[in-house]
């Protein structure tokens, strides 16, 4: 049976949990998803209305993602928690499950490519990214929001551009 496991990207992103199959994370992307934020709500509605299995992965599986981190050098790209979502997605393979990583951090994916773990970013669940535009200088590198059009200290004409998911997140 299909095992959706969300990392902290799925949440951000609005992914829904009730609308497919069982849907699994870990306690440290509760952690990781910023405090009074709507994703932190969503994640601690899902869990009370049972719609999310909140588990901690094992050791041994916490070590098979380590090794492997260390193998495809994406060590220092992975927080606790994309450790952790990978480490249960390892559990619920050794349990004869077929978990999904739902995540959209390239880290993450490389990884579970790595652990032969199947993973399908937010777009292949219908989520289409909402991406926040800037206008930035060329040629000296200040940001101003839309509409401007010309750097007001340079006079060069700005270019636009998607903030990186992280920054969208902060926001
Ligand atoms: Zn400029």
């Amino acid at each position: 049976m299909t095992a959706l496991v969300l990392d902290t990207s799925a949440f951000i992103m609005g992914f829904n949990p009730s609308k497919t199959a069982e849907a699994y994370s870990v306690e440290a992307v509760e952690v990781e998803l910023s405090e009074g934020t709507m994703p932190q709500l969503r994640f601690r509605m899902f869990r009370e209305k049972g719609e999310l299995t909140v588990r901690a992965p094992s050791l041994r599986a916490q070590t098979i993602v380590d090794d492997a981190s260390s193998r495809a050098g994406e060590s220092g790209y992975l927080s606790k928690a994309d450790r952790e979502v990978l480490a249960l997605a390892v559990d619920l393979k050794l349990d004869g499950r077929e978990p999904i990583i739902v995540s959209d951090d390239y880290a993450i994916q490389n990884l579970a490519d790595h652990l032969q773990i199947e993973h399908g970013s937010l777009a292949n669940f219908g989520i289409v990214h909402r991406f926040r535009w800037i206008m930035y200088c060329p040629a000296c590198y200040r940001r101003y929001q839309p509409p401007e059009k010309k750097c007001r200290i340079c006079g060069t004409e700005l270019r636009r551009k998607v903030l990186s998911k992280a920054s969208a997140s902060r926001c």
